[in-house]
């Protein structure tokens, strides 16, 4: 059975360099189509996956940030609702 149409896309990103292991060039940018149309890059070096950085996910990674911070420090954890 064939799923061209389908099938995740892989592109490289000249001159991204990796969040986790800051290797240069080596970042593709991945889009897939199933179960959801999706999108994400991931480092060919160290395997690391990250979310495309839209203006909402930094303010969710940023919030996530602050709240392992301050559980870490002060093992506080606010949850608002
Ligand atoms: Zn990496």
């Amino acid at each position: 059975m064939r799923y061209q149409s389908t099938r995740p896309k892989r592109q490289f990103l000249a001159g991204v360099s990796c969040p986790n292991c800051q290797t240069m060039d080596a970042v593709v940018q991945v889009q897939v189509f199933e179960p959801e149309p999706d999108e994400y890059i991931e480092c060919t070096q160290c395997g690391h996956i990250e979310r495309r950085p839209d203006p909402d996910d930094i303010n969710e990674k940023n919030n996530l940030a602050n709240d392992a911070m301050t559980t870490g420090t002060t093992g506080t954890v606010k949850f608002l609702k």
